[in-house]
């Protein structure tokens, strides 16, 4: 699927070719602590076809839950999430990209979860947490 999208602040732009078969949400607790909320939802996009405008700050984090060093990359401007990748310089194989970031996310359905012994345990019990459709 083709997308695109922006950082909040729009001094960064990113498109590429994502893989809406392969959307993730991870629990780890890197995650939880990288976007300062219950999980994160990302969508691998294939170094051939990711195009970005900007620079993003990159954050190394070399003892992720994972044990792989992974390179975070971040809007320094408003701090939003970007993608992580392998380290390392010039393009990578592939960009998993934040997928709060991209305009087509209403259509990039979470297919898998991981990391999930680490999950909120209160997430299961969302849907009865009473809502409003604004606020
Ligand atoms: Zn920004
Ligand atoms: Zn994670």
């Amino acid at each position: 699927m083709r997308v695109d999208g922006a950082c909040h602040c729009g001094a960064i732009t990113v498109e590429g070719e994502a893989d809406a078969e392969k959307v993730v949400i991870c629990h780890c607790t890197d995650c939880q602590t990288g976007t300062g909320t219950a999980f994160r939802v990302s969508v691998p996009v294939p170094g051939a076809t990711f195009k970005i405008t900007g620079r993003p700050s990159v954050y190394l984090k070399t003892t992720a839950d994972s044990g792989n060093p992974r390179a975070q990359a971040f809007c320094p401007q408003c701090g939003s999430p970007i993608y992580s990748t392998t380290p390392g310089d010039g393009p990578q194989q592939w960009y998993i990209v934040r997928v709060g970031i991209l305009r087509q996310r209403d259509r990039l359905a979470p297919r898998q979860q991981i990391w999930c012994r680490s999950a909120r345990p209160w997430l299961a019990e969302l849907g009865s947490v009473p809502g409003n459709a604004t606020q």
